[in-house]
């Protein structure tokens, strides 16, 4: 596995699979790396710390990051090119250009984190333009990012298939996330009513936690969706409703 840091060095034979990450990888990530492995000849994983998709005062500057333990993973799991580009580079000096996926981006997750989805959006479509993959792949933890990148790219005339991958969960049912580094043992324990909670359909089994929002959303497939906090952590999750299982 090579690590390049511009798009320069992005050289790739045959078919490409790309998996945008933020790093702080999981077996939710390594998913998507071996799904990509096994249907492309060069997979390229992207591992870039978003600022756009960040609002002020989200968590930002405590994002884990460790790009050698990333990049041994990576490695590990059938990545061929990992790209780590500059902040400077995906937005360059003077930069003015957004993907705004209005009505999609502005419910549930985005109506409490207003511009993450144009942050997301925008960093996708850069980094599909900088690879240029025939398939791009993205986990079903976040359902709506996936309804988000699936519009964009009809919308717009992307040239990229997208693939969903299942989410992937621990023993205990919590669905894997960089940000379940930050829980203490207590946290996590009470963290575990989100995935219960879903499973049930029960939104009393979240009472005591902070709820952002516990709805049916209307993607494909259909998701009950949700986000707490726990402390000062934000958890998002969502089961498959009917439909394909994803
Ligand atoms: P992130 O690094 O958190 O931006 O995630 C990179 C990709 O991994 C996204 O497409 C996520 O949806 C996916 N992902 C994150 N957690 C999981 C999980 N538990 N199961 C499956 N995919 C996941």
């Amino acid at each position: 596995m090579k690590v390049v840091r511009t798009a320069a060095e992005l050289r790739t034979d045959g078919s490409t699979g790309l998996v945008p990450t933020m790093g702080g990888f999981h077996e939710g990530h390594l998913s998507l790396f071996r799904a990509a492995r096994a249907e492309n000849d060069t997979v390229v994983a992207s591992l870039f710390v978003n600022p756009a998709q960040f609002a002020p005062g989200e968590d930002l500057d405590r994002y884990p990051r460790d790009e050698e333990r990333d990049a041994a993973l990576a490695e590990e799991n059938g990545v061929d090119l990992l790209f780590v580009p500059a902040a400077e580079d995906i937005y360059p000096d003077g930069f003015q250009t957004w993907v705004d996926v209005e009505e999609l981006g502005s419910i549930l997750e985005g109506e409490h984190r207003p511009g993450h989805f144009r942050g997301v959006a925008t960093v996708c479509l850069k980094l599909f333009n900088l690879v240029r993959p025939d398939r791009a792949y993205f986990g079903q933890k976040d359902a709506q990012q996936v309804a988000v990148i699936k519009r964009m790219v009809r919308d717009l005339a992307v040239p990229v298939e997208i693939r969903v991958c299942p989410t992937v969960r621990d023993d205990d049912g919590l669905a894997l996330s960089s940000r379940n580094a930050y829980l203490s043992p207590e946290e996590r324990e009470k963290a575990l009513a989100l995935p219960r909670a879903l499973a049930a359909n029960d939104r009393s089994a979240l009472d005591g936690l902070a709820v952002d929002y516990f709805e049916p959303a209307d993607f494909e497939p259909r998701v009950l969706a949700a986000a707490v906090r726990v402390g000062s952590t934000r958890l998002i999750d969502n089961v498959v409703l009917e439909g394909e299982t994803a």
